[in-house]
């Protein structure tokens, strides 16, 4: 099965106020087992244990940018121990990365802005891991981030994946909860999470790009904290939760 693409409007106003666990029933209902749960922070491994706990087929996938911090790869060994899951790591492609760092160094990043570094690291590489999957999972809310998050539906059409012949749909089940409803799921769940949570990290990305907060900083601020608040995206969410797509 599949949503009705041209009701999804309608889908997402009827599911804008169900639970996470309803949301997430609802897209393993209409794509399993061609749906995808996007991984790399706590929001997504409560989808997992959600998801898990449904028990339909689902895949796993999180992007290997090579730039991960150590705690990192040891959260992904982690959640796939602990779940006994296949988690898909994709890599950027190599000879990309071997250009980039050749031409400008492994920060240019901090000179140039993020996107090109991002888009060989995490936008390929992501393009490739949708390609077979009819739906994916996000742990986006709409809190995480002013003026980029602000607007996330609990589901939508991925305008930025989908290609004319392969529509992809996008499930945000965590849409309306806040940074606390998923901490204290992961509390009362016994989740693993990423130790560098013990460490001041909020929202966690790759090591040379992320850095601790202060408890009154906003979590987006501790990624790439050398641009401007509105442009804290790496690519795989931009275009779409703005009131005009
Ligand atoms: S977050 Fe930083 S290191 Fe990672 S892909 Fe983007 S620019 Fe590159």
């Amino acid at each position: 099965m599949a949503l009705d693409l041209s009701s999804l409007q309608g889908t997402a106003d009827r599911y804008a106020t169900k639970s996470p666990q309803e949301i997430l029933g609802l897209a393993l209902t209409e794509y399993s087992p061609s749906v995808g749960i996007a991984f790399s922070g706590a929001e997504d491994v409560v989808l997992i244990d959600m998801a898990v706990k449904l028990a339909v087929p689902f895949t796993v996938f999180c992007l290997d940018t090579g730039r991960l911090h150590p705690d990192t790869y040891q959260f992904i060994e982690k959640v796939r121990t602990h779940y006994g899951i296949v988690v898909d790591t994709v890599a950027p492609q190599a000879d990309a990365v071997q250009r980039l760092v050749r031409e400008k160094g492994l920060f240019s990043f901090y000179q140039d802005g993020h996107s090109e570094c991002c888009g060989i690291r995490k936008v390929e590489p992501l393009t490739r891991a949708l390609a077979p999957l009819g739906a994916w999972v996000t742990g986006q809310r709409k809190d995480q981030s002013p003026g980029t998050r602000a607007h996330v539906p609990v589901v939508q059409l991925d305008r930025t994946f989908s290609t004319p012949e392969r529509p992809l749909v996008k499930f945000n089940p965590l849409s309306q909860w806040t940074s606390k409803q998923v901490w204290d799921y992961i509390e009362t769940y016994d989740v693993p999470f990423n130790a560098l949570h013990t460490r001041g990290f909020v929202s966690i990305g790759c090591e040379p790009c992320t850095r601790a907060t202060t408890p009154n900083q906003h979590e987006r601020a501790g990624r790439w904290w050398w641009e401007e608040a509105t442009k804290k995206e790496c690519g795989l969410h931009v275009g779409e939760n703005t009131h005009d797509r």
